[in-house]
């Protein structure tokens, strides 16, 4: 049984890093393909689980189904405001400066999301052909 749990964790984890930032619902569809004994309440369980103990990060995006992210370390992202589709961003985060000014304000800083709007390649493409 424990067994069974560890492989249906190492799946899903799978998922994430196959599929970019997805929603649980695609991890879902996913997870499904590869092991259909796999439930959709598992999958939603197992990745609240990874978000809580810090494995993934779960991304509120307004407006849009959660997103998770099993890279957890702090970056950026851009995010298209027509497919929904999230991106990495390849910059490097804050300057010194700023978690300064946050410690001098008393705020303790645990990490951060930043996220740009716009459009992705395909959907520009698209706009374009329209
Ligand atoms: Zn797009
Ligand atoms: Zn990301």
């Amino acid at each position: 049984m424990q067994e069974r749990q560890t492989k249906q964790k190492q799946i899903i984890y799978e998922a994430l890093q196959t599929l970019d930032h997805p929603t649980a619902t695609e991890v879902y569809g996913w997870v499904h393909n590869v092991c259909p004994t796999v439930s959709r309440a598992t999958v939603f369980r197992v990745l609240g689980g990874f978000a809580a103990s810090g494995r993934a990060l779960e991304l509120r995006v307004a407006g849009n189904e959660v997103r998770y992210d099993y890279n957890t370390m702090p970056h950026y992202h851009a995010h298209c405001r027509m497919c929904g589709r999230l991106a990495d961003v390849g910059v490097k985060g804050f300057s010194e400066e700023t978690f300064a000014a946050m410690a001098a304000c008393g705020f303790e800083v645990e990490g951060y999301s930043i996220e740009f709007f716009g459009l992705c390649a395909d959907c520009k493409k698209e706009m374009g052909q329209a």
